[in-house]
């Protein structure tokens, strides 16, 4: 990990993009009253906003109709903000409704609270639109951008659209559910397409990156590294950057006169019993139910406590106009009156309960005060209540007792830790906590603050940033999809080439992918653009595939076109026949094994069948479920490189496909094979889909029209829309070579329906 020491300047500003901005405008003041806004992100981000090369992209803190009123806030606001303005409507939509209301809940897991009917994804979609103008506009080609949380999972990827060669980060600050949980959201694939748009994606724990690439798998089929996953020619890096806290300022707090006063008056108005701390923002996900519930469990099995124990709970008010909040309200009152009711004696009652904010002198007053922090949200992103106790604990006492589906509890492993559910067992680690020695206290607590200590809040901002500058940018091939007129483009510029020999994958390419390999039969326009351009002047049309022989010579056997089948162990030259390239199959000892193997998945996994060639064998799964298929296809491909490690047989996977072929057999081989004796002016167009039509780019010997009509990984030169868009090319190409006008471009090519 990079050192973090510091965001370096001179390197291109750094676009930080956030749902809110670091300062707020007062509803209703006149003049406008700027001030800074309340959370956490701006203390994260402080290092990086104020090294004077950045600028901040946000909500400025009220809603606004369009007109003079946005154009008064944004005067103002200081120059490195960019205020990105929202009506009520638009806000109480796309933040309260879906990101609030729809995505908080769901990514804690918190599946009751998701609303049964889920409205408006079209204010979130537009919203992030209204974010990927404000920073187009502004971006320059060496800005970085980092881009923040829930609110704007879609964003990298509007973002990449517009600027395709732009550096982008994401950081999510709360959890990544488990990919069973994450499946449940009706728009999974966009928010994964979305946050794919970056070139590093940040997350608290390696639990979250985890799961992420297991959503990865079973919602798109993508295969990630353990730390990368590639798409569309891109590296998308995955990393843990655990939040961390300016430790040194609390405890320097801890230290002040105003501090120490406030907290000996907090602890003298709670008599001489202990007293356990809980500070949270009014939020289901932070488990005030249950933690109360446990209040109730010790003081009822443990007499002792009745009148010696008080939890002083603050809870910070948040979302006031989502309606679950105001009832969560209600309903964590309701519970600690009735404790209070059936506990509280003459001299106190077992919860204090404060329903408001608390200043930075209270806030670090009542740290130093607590005996025992009690921290036990159901499901927390990190958690930062907890580390600010432990660094404002400079006495070197106190107990923390943390949930374990708080992300700051896969470093805090000295708290005790807690399964937050489990009402009873919370209250066995607070009785555990009263009652723990002081010895034990402090070695815990200094083990604690070590930690605390070792990652101070800029660590987390500048490594990210670091990280995301070492990225190496992969530029990838210049992407034709949904630009029908470049693809004309480019149709006429071949048009204007002397000799041309076509070099064309079959499935995929020319026609899409169907459900069975014979159901993939050419139709007649395919038939009819083939032949056109076979008999064009100085053109040569070789179709390159992996089908057998027979499956070739039914569909496309007629046509004066040269043709490879098998991945090369068979060749047919213009208006020749078919050669064998490879000798006998009795001469291949891995294909025994490897066919029992293969029939073997066949076996465990419906809808997947083995097709077996002269030579090579495939398994193909597109009729298989699709998680499934995708997972046993990767156990597969690792199952047969080991068995066949020493052996003169490749496996490749495909579309759908896993196959294993001779080494000698590939497709850039057959192409050159065929093309022995052709003259050196004749440009190779090279036409493909998946890996195995890599060879294929290869062999084309560095002509620039090389076309991937994928999102794979390639060394194509162009990425194409599928078989539709191919077809086009070569139609247009036809009808130019021909003399003729080629048909002018439909609304539908325009909009993007090529696929
Ligand atoms: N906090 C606050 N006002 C208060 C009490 C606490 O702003 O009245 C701060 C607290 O110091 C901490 C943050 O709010 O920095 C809460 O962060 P945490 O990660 O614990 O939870 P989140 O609110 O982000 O879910």
């Amino acid at each position: 990990m990079p050192d973090g020491k510091g965001v370096e300047e001179g390197r291109g500003r750094v676009l930080l993009v956030s749902n809110r901005l670091p300062v707020s405008i007062a509803p209703n003041s006149e003049p406008i009253v700027v001030k800074p806004s309340p959370g956490g992100l701006a203390t994260g981000l402080r290092s990086v906003h104020a090294s004077g090369s950045s600028l901040w992209f946000g909500w400025p803190g009220v809603n606004t109709e369009p007109g003079e009123e946005r154009e008064r806030i944004a005067r103002a606001l200081p120059p490195s903000v960019v205020p990105v303005h929202f009506s009520a409507d638009e806000m109480a939509r796309f933040y309260d409704g879906i990101a609030n209301g729809v995505i908080w809940p769901l990514f804690h897991y918190l599946l009751e609270r998701v609303p049964g009917d889920i409205r408006d994804w079209s204010s979130y979609e537009s919203a992030n639109q209204r974010f990927a103008d404000a920073v187009a506009k502004e971006a320059r080609p060496d800005d970085l951008i980092w881009v923040q949380d829930y609110h704007l999972l879609l964003l990298p990827g509007l973002l990449r659209d517009r600027l395709p060669r732009a550096r982008i980060g994401f950081f999510l600050h709360i959890p990544f559910p488990s990919s069973e949980v994450f499946r449940i959201l009706p728009y999974r694939e966009a928010v994964l397409q979305g946050l794919l748009g970056a070139d590093l994606i940040g997350f608290h724990t390696f639990n979250d990156q985890r799961h992420f690439s297991a959503a990865l798998l079973s919602v798109l089929g993508f295969d990630s590294e353990l730390d990368r996953v590639e798409v569309e020619g891109r590296s998308v890096r995955l990393h843990v950057f655990p939040m961390g806290i300016d430790a040194a300022s609390f405890a320097a707090r801890a230290l002040e006169p105003d501090v120490i006063a406030a907290s000996d008056k907090l602890r003298a108005s709670h008599g001489a019993g202990k007293l356990v701390l809980g500070i949270d923002r009014l939020d289901y996900t932070k488990g005030l139910t249950r933690k109360f519930l446990a209040i109730e469990r010790l003081l009822e099995r443990s007499p002792k406590y009745r009148d010696n124990l008080r939890l002083l709970q603050v809870a910070v008010p948040s979302r006031e106009n989502v309606s679950a909040y105001r009832e969560l309200k209600r309903e964590i009152e309701e519970i600690a009156g009735r404790i209070n009711g059936a506990y509280a004696t003459l001299h106190s009652a077992p919860i204090h309960y404060v329903y408001d904010s608390v200043d930075q002198t209270e806030l670090v007053a009542s740290y130093r005060a607590a005996d025992v922090m009690l921290v036990t949200p159901l499901r927390d992103g990190m958690n930062l209540v907890a580390k600010e106790y432990v660094a404002s604990r400079v006495d070197g006492d106190g107990v923390l007792i943390l949930s374990e589906f708080a992300g700051a509890a896969s470093e805090l492993a000295e708290a005790l830790v807690v399964n937050p559910y489990d009402v009873a067992a919370i209250a066995g680690s607070l009785e555990r906590a009263l009652e723990m020695d002081e010895p034990e206290r402090r070695r815990r607590m200094r083990r604690l603050r070590e930690k605390v200590e070792a990652r101070p809040v800029e660590l987390w901002a500048n490594s990210f940033i670091s990280t995301l500058r070492l990225e190496p940018t992969s530029l990838g091939p210049s992407d034709l999809r949904r630009r029908p007129e470049q693809v004309a483009a480019l149709a006429d510029e071949l048009a204007t080439q002397p000799e041309l020999v076509f070099a064309l994958d079959y499935d995929g390419t020319l026609v899409p992918i169907q459900s069975t390999p014979d159901a993939a039969a050419p139709d007649e326009e395919l038939c009819a653009l083939l032949a056109g351009l076979a008999e064009a002047p100085n053109v040569r049309v070789a179709v390159v595939s992996g089908r057998t022989v027979e499956s070739l010579e039914r569909f496309l056997g007629r046509l004066p076109l040269a043709l490879v089948a098998e991945h090369g162990v068979w060749t047919r030259t213009w208006g020749g026949k078919w050669t064998r390239n490879i000798e006998d199959v009795t001469a291949h000892a891995w294909r025994a094994p490897v066919l029992a193997m293969l029939d073997d998945y066949c076996a465990r996994t419906p809808g997947s069948s083995v097709e077996q060639k002269t030579v090579g064998l495939a398994w193909h799964y597109r009729n298989a479920e699709r998680q499934l298929g995708a997972t046993r296809a990767r156990e597969l491909r690792l199952n047969l490189v080991q068995i066949l490690a020493r052996q003169p047989a490749t496996v490749l996977g495909g579309r759908k496909v896993v196959e294993v072929r001779p080494q000698e057999a590939d497709k850039g081989g057959a192409l050159k094979r065929l093309l022995g004796d052709a003259p050196a002016r004749e440009v190779i167009v090279a036409m493909g889909d998946d890996r195995s039509d890599e060879e294929l780019f290869r062999a084309a010997g560095g002509s620039p029209y090389t076309f991937a009509a994928s999102s794979l990984p390639t060394h194509a030169h162009y990425r194409i829309d599928g078989p539709p868009a191919v077809r086009d090319l070569l139609a247009r190409f036809l009808a130019k070579r021909r003399g003729h006008e080629p048909p002018s471009i439909s609304a539908e090519q325009r909009e993007g329906a090529l696929t």
